[in-house]
């Protein structure tokens, strides 16, 4: 067994732990216990057609459809070379447009991995189906339009919330500010894809609200 593999097999054991750390009430929050959540990590050897145009992913959780996932859960896919080639080529080189030297220094491997990895666990997290109107619905259905954009803040928000409990329980031994760099690296790069993007809505909201509470800081002199 690799290092990597291990890890994966850590953060899977934990998921029931993490659904039921969300900060949520209990009926938001459904026992993951037993739950299939499987994880692999490959790396793309060829890619062409949709794939290689506008955005390429680096991972994917699937199915999306709630009645599956409640029955045998959702399968994560991470492909470690498009993770560590789109941090060496595209994320770094934005830090270091955008951010400080310390928030710089912060930059690594395993901190944008790991977040990225929660990412894609947390989409399985939280309510499936929710009430509206007194009927049972599926949260995508409650939300409508607004779900894909929320749906990719709550992985993203919640992977960072996520990393916190796994590095308390010793399973993630990255610097939580790794972390940070990592996902505010990758949120500069949604951003360029505007508003038609779930992601370049959502963390173009993060990023203003963050700018809102003063955790980031426009420094005039640089
Ligand atoms: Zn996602």
């Amino acid at each position: 067994m690799t290092a990597a593999s291990a890890l994966l097999d850590k953060f899977k054991a934990a998921v029931p732990e993490l659904q039921a750390n969300l900060p949520v009430p209990a009926e938001f929050r459904p026992d993951q216990t037993g739950t299939l959540t499987p994880m692999e990590m490959t790396d793309d050897i060829y890619r062409t057609g949709q794939s290689r145009a506008v955005m390429e992913g680096v991972a994917f959780s699937l199915p999306n459809d709630p009645k599956v996932w409640e029955a045998k859960g959702a399968k994560k896919v991470i492909m470690r070379n498009f993770v560590d080639t789109r941090r060496s080529e595209v994320l770094d080189p934005l830090l270091k447009v955008v951010f400080d030297d310390e928030v710089n220094s912060w930059s690594s491997d395993d901190g944008y991995f790991n977040w990225l990895l929660m990412h894609e666990v947390s989409h399985s997290l939280g309510p499936r189906t929710v009430i509206k109107d007194g009927q049972e619905v599926t949260v995508r259905q409650a939300l409508g339009e607004y779900y894909s954009p929320i749906e990719e803040g709550k992985a993203d928000i919640s992977g960072l919330y996520n990393v916190v409990y796994l590095r308390e329980q010793g399973i993630d031994e990255a610097p939580l500010e790794s972390h940070y760099a990592g996902y505010l690296s990758e949120a500069l790069r949604s951003a360029r894809f505007g508003p038609s993007s779930a992601y370049g809505v959502i963390r173009s909201a993060a990023w203003n609200f963050f700018v809102e509470q003063g955790a980031l800081i426009l420094d005039p002199g640089k």
